[in-house]
């Protein structure tokens, strides 16, 4: 008996035969990302709890079989649920229940499968006062995946992973471990409480292939009861620097205290709509006089700023609007701060929704579907998130490298600058194709790896990497790889989880 049959035989055995999934339907989910793949998945399993993860991973051990987890797989633009290489799946979706919540000490204990739709849904039911950072991706997402991946996301805790603690992780050896105090018995600050004593190993186990995560804890904010939206447009790209550099000013200074995002005029019209194939005659990627017609059209500018203000009290939001008018106003004229009331339907409260999900139809000559399923439909989308120091010159050398070359491929330079931190932002470029026009897959791959080469030869480094370029083709100057790869031998001598996922 080969080894995959033998390990699927002992899978059945532990986790039962419907939580071990062969059928096509599965597997061709398994392995279709927003980008061209050619790995193979040959199971997905199941598991419903910790110890058959554990139990998994051991099987993975012994039968020296590959495994990969997800925890909702919707990792879409960096793979969606495929692995770096050909394996088996773990998906974590049946582990999705909320373990504890305490609304004084404001944090929520999850599983893997808890989304970011359920968790709002959960506090909402409870009226709780708290919020989560809420992506801009799927609802569907998973708290952990998108922590792990040391994601991105709205309100205070935006820099999601630095707000989390209390990991349970199950390593390739088959050991389970808790990171922080939580590993004594009867530990009262195992959810507030970070690092306690000893090295602290949290961030080992983001973006890394070194365990699978079967627990954490989010640290909550309070919902403040004033909000203001900030918002401008920018009708001069020569404005950007300047107002980045305002912008860091007010967050360093903490009169902001959440991420600010600054959108071009592409990035906004693939939300708004799809690419006008009838208007260009087909002809892509698209011509000035198209944009800037659905511009007009749409009263869409060169960039978009937002950003939201929370407060206490009313006499602290207007206060702070008032620093923020005297910060900004004069390099952005068209600066306004709405009160949530002034909003209308919606408001300002940070709602996880499937909007922003319509990006990924822009080039699709289909009409969007009522559920988007951007895999199954063909849709080609790639990104790739470069760490840029939030300074004016900073900004504009990344923005020389990364806004011409989509265009030599053919695709919009479809841009973002997020100021995530207050002192880093992010340079968030979305390719967007359709992967059923022959020859696109290859040229939008080859757009990615140009624009990474760019940015990376100039020292702009991925935040973050999909599988599409899962470790960077840059070689570190200091030992990191040795020390890296004594690790993962160390704690998975047989490279059985998720190999040549960034590590090894
Ligand atoms: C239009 C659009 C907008 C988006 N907006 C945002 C955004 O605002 N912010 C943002 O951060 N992302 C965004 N994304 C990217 C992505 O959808 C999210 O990051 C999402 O949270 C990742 O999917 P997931 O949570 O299901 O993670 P998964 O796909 O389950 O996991 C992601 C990766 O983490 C690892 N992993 C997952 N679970 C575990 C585990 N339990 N143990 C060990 N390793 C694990 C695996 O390597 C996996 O490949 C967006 C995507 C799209 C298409």
């Amino acid at each position: 008996m080969d080894r995959l049959q033998e390990a699927l035989e002992a899978w059945r055995r532990e986790l039962g035969e419907e939580h071990v999934l062969a059928d096509e339907v599965t597997l061709a989910r398994a392995r279709t990302a927003t980008f061209a793949t050619t790995q193979a998945v040959s199971a997905v399993l199941r598991p419903g709890n910790t110890e058959e993860v554990r139990a998994c991973v051991r099987i993975a051990q012994q039968t020296h079989v590959p495994i990969t987890p997800v925890s909702a797989g919707r990792n879409q633009g960096y793979g969606s649920r495929v692995p770096v290489r050909s394996g088996v799946l773990v998906d974590l979706g049946r582990m999705n229940r909320v373990l504890e919540f305490d609304e004084d000490l404001a944090y929520l204990t999850v599983e893997p499968g808890v989304s970011f739709a359920q968790a709002h849904a959960f506090l909402e039911e409870r009226g709780s006062r708290l919020q989560l950072a809420t992506i801009g991706g799927p609802p569907q997402a998973s708290l952990i995946g998108n922590a792990l991946e040391r994601g991105d996301g709205i309100g205070p805790h935006g820099d999601v992973f630095q707000h989390v603690c209390g990991l349970e992780v199950v390593l390739p050896t088959g050991e389970c471990l808790r990171t922080g105090p939580g590993r004594y018995p009867r530990a009262q600050a195992a959810s507030v409480l970070r690092w306690g004593a000893g090295p602290g190993l949290d961030g080992l186990f983001s973006q890394s292939n070194l365990g699978i995560v079967t627990r954490m804890t989010f640290w909550l904010a309070p919902r403040a009861p004033c909000l203001r939206l900030i918002s401008g447009v920018l009708e001069d790209p020569f404005q950007l620097g300047p107002v980045l550099e305002r912008m860091r000013q007010l967050r360093l200074e903490g009169t902001l205290r959440e991420a600010f995002s600054l959108w071009n005029d592409y990035k906004v019209l693939s939300v708004l709509g799809q690419y006008p194939w009838e208007a260009t005659r087909g002809l892509t990627p698209l011509p000035e006089a198209q944009r800037r017609k659905l511009r007009a059209e749409h009263k869409v500018f060169p960039w978009h700023l937002n950003c939201v203000l929370e407060a206490p009290s009313e006499a602290q939001a207007q206060a702070a609007q008032e620093r923020v008018e005297h910060v900004l106003k004069e390099t952005l004229p068209t600066l306004i701060c709405l009160r949530e009331e002034e909003m209308g339907p919606g408001g300002l409260r940070q709602v996880p929704s499937a909007r922003n999900l319509r990006m990924m139809y822009w080039r699709k000559r289909t009409p969007l579907p009522e559920v988007p399923e951007p895999e199954r439909d063909g849709c080609g989308f790639i990104w790739l998130s470069c760490a840029v120091p939030m300074t004016a010159s900073h900004l504009e050398t990344a923005l020389a490298l990364a806004e011409p070359l989509p265009l030599r491929f053919g695709f919009e330079p479809n841009l973002c600058v997020l100021g995530v931190s207050a002192r880093c932002a992010y340079l968030v470029v979305a390719i967007i194709y359709d992967r059923e026009v022959e020859g696109e897959d290859a040229r939008a791959m080859a757009c990615h790896d140009a624009l990474q080469q760019a940015l990376g030869g100039a020292g702009y480094y991925p935040a973050r990497l999909g599988i599409q370029a899962p470790v960077l083709p840059f070689a570190p100057e200091d030992d990191s790889p040795a020390v890296l790869r004594t690790l993962k031998a160390a704690l998975d001598p047989h490279g059985i989880l998720a190999p040549g996922r960034y590590l090894p």
